[in-house]
């Protein structure tokens, strides 16, 4: 179903999709299209209802994204080129040899034959990123176990590092964790954050005002991590 509102002289597109959920959630794409997903039996007046309360927050995330490069197309791969990684900006060196990519001091360092196109390069490069992000993530969460331990969440989560378009990290109803890949652009406090966000939900499944109680006991530091994250944009490399 396509729907609309109007908020502040804008008008508010979006499809409602009717799940078997409890709560309705709101989703902003990158490419600014908003996806709806409410309970079977919401009237459109609810729904409507919940868009008008979000819709502030709807218009920020569409202007965020607005605002972010075009990534994708544009990488090609090549010496010169930014990544970020561990909260640092490291420069792409590309010299010819066999397949391979390292890390030499604020270098990423990508050895690829001569004859590699661009789409080559780049599923070396996607390849590296995400065994590096299972590394990291893998020794964060470990690090990560200690500080919920007094709150009694002791059994380490399975955990997944994967494409994710609008999150930087999940946990599911069986009790996964999934991590954004391009989460190891971000610095180690804000991978912490994100992880030990993840961790409480395996407690509280809601944000509920305990949920935040309990974030706060493990990780005082949140909303500063929080914030540091939103300058983290994606990487445009999946
Ligand atoms: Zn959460």
């Amino acid at each position: 179903m396509n729907y609309s509102i109007n908020h502040k002289e804008t008008e508010i597109f979006f499809t409602v999709e009717l799940r078997n959920r409890r709560s309705t959630s709101i989703q902003v794409n990158r490419d600014r299209s908003v996806r709806v997903l409410a309970p079977k039996l919401s009237t459109k007046r609810a729904i409507l209802q919940v868009v008008s309360e979000k819709a502030d927050w709807i218009l920020k995330k569409q202007g965020e994204f607005s605002q972010q490069p075009p990534a994708q197309a544009e990488r090609r791969y090549l010496s010169g080129e930014k990544f970020g990684y561990l909260g640092r900006e490291l420069e792409l060196k590309l010299i010819t040899g066999s397949a391979g990519v390292e890390i030499e001091g604020e270098k990423i360092v990508m050895t690829a034959p001569e004859y590699f196109s661009t789409e080559q390069r780049k599923k070396l490069f996607q390849n590296w990123y995400r065994k590096q992000s299972e590394e990291i993530f893998a020794e964060r969460l470990d690090d990560c176990m200690k500080f919920v331990k007094t709150a009694g969440i002791r059994k380490k989560p399975e955990f997944s590092s994967r494409i994710m378009r609008r999150s930087w990290g999940s946990c599911t109803a069986k009790r996964q964790i999934h991590l954004n890949i391009e989460l190891i652009s971000a610095a180690v406090q804000c991978i912490d954050f994100v992880i030990l966000h993840e961790l409480c939900h395996l407690k509280e499944p809601n944000h509920s005002p305990r949920f935040y109680n309990l974030l706060e006991k493990v990780c005082p530091g949140w909303k500063t991590a929080k914030n540091e994250l939103k300058k983290t944009g994606s990487m445009g490399i999946y």
